[in-house]
């Protein structure tokens, strides 16, 4: 039978309204926005070998992760397009304990297409994970962020995932929704100053996508440290080599990246609208980190989500990320991570993502 699990959020989701934590200890979902995971926790970068070595436990209980994935509905021979369908009950009434009421969006072939093309972009070790990990794919009209990664458990803590995306961003590209959600930080009612965003021809799911898949990712792999299923417990801050030399906890950045404008961003618990005439100054500060967006300098595990997404976008791909701080039609700053020397110190800890793992174990029928 599934489980309720209370984790407390290191931070809020992809923007928009706050997202309520799960509370109700019936619940059996709780919101991953940010992030929490099972397992050992290992104090290191798990590398897709150090994957392949858990799997192989789990080959000895193969009998068992399939009996879990068919108790929660999880069919692991089904490609990840026939795992879209209306939002389970369970991720439905996270809204509406908010108050909130959205609705299934069926999607169109056209869309369909869409989703199979982000899909297709995601690394191997991403698709491997998912395969055996994600449960359901939902779309949602009136929801009030972009994407809610939500985890579904057992017993046994072998955990499924289910995330439900905000149909409305089947029609942006990356960088129309990248500029929406940079620019919700600030308060432009009476300003010249905005912002222009340039993600090549990604489009908006595609990027959504790869960092809600991301999340999943890490919660296995526990790139990002592990925090403890009851919140009354302290919070383990032992550093993995990710967030070492970075952040202090998980919210909390080493003194070195801490910047009072930075921390008073609404992606941040208790943060407000920023004047917009002070968006060159964010980026500013923003550019003497090692995160890539404003949002990713919000919690570890966006910092994670965010840069191995544009690493991916970016070095992968081969596609632009830049924002630029505009006044007027005057460029006024170019926010260009992926060339800033204390972004590119990280690159070497991303090779991991791209170590292939061995197909993982299935039990004898
Ligand atoms: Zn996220």
């Amino acid at each position: 039978m599934t489980i309720a699990r209370q984790y407390q959020p290191e931070s809020t989701f992809l923007s928009e309204p706050t997202m309520p934590t799960t509370t109700r200890r019936e619940q059996q979902h709780h919101v991953l926005c940010c992030f929490f995971c099972l397992g050992i926790n290992l104090s290191f970068l798990i590398t897709a070998m150090d994957l392949y070595a858990q799997e192989k436990v789990h080959h000895a209980e193969a009998h068992e992760v399939n009996s879990i994935q068919r108790q929660l509905g999880l069919d692991p021979h089904k490609n990840l397009t026939e795992r879209i369908g209306d939002a389970p009950e369970s991720v439905l009434s996270i809204f509406r304990e908010a108050g909130l009421s959205p609705s299934s969006h069926l999607l169109t072939d056209d869309e369909r297409q869409k989703f199979a093309e982000a899909t297709a972009i995601l690394p191997p070790l991403h698709q491997s994970i998912l395969k055996q990990r994600l449960r359901h794919i939902s779309f949602l009209n009136n929801m009030p962020n972009t994407a809610l990664t939500s985890m579904v458990t057992s017993s046994e803590s072998y955990p499924l995932f289910d995330i439900a995306i905000r149909a409305s961003i089947l029609h942006q590209s990356a960088s129309e929704w990248m500029t929406e959600k940079e620019s919700s930080c600030f308060d432009r009612r009476v300003t010249t100053f905005s912002l222009r965003t340039e993600i090549g021809n990604i489009t908006a799911l595609q990027y959504v996508f790869l960092h809600e898949a991301t999340h999943i990712v890490d919660a296995i792999c526990q790139v990002t440290p592990t925090l403890p299923p009851d919140p009354s417990i302290p919070p383990n801050n032992s550093a993995t080599p990710f967030t070492a030399g970075v952040w202090e906890d998980a919210r909390t950045p080493i003194n070195r990246y801490l910047d009072q404008g930075l921390l008073s961003i609404r992606f941040r618990q208790g943060g407000k609208l920023v004047d917009a005439s002070k968006m060159k100054e964010i980026y500013e500060a923003l550019g003497r980190t090692p995160f890539v967006s404003l949002y990713g300098s919000s919690a570890r595990t966006e910092d994670l989500a965010e840069y191995f997404t544009v690493y991916h976008l970016t070095q992968k791909l081969k596609q632009p990320f830049r924002i630029s701080v505009l006044d007027g039609d005057r460029e006024v700053l170019l926010h260009d991570p992926m060339n800033s020397e204390i972004v590119r110190a990280r690159f070497t800890l991303m090779s991991p993502f791209y170590e292939s793992m061995p197909s993982p174990p299935t039990a004898d029928k």
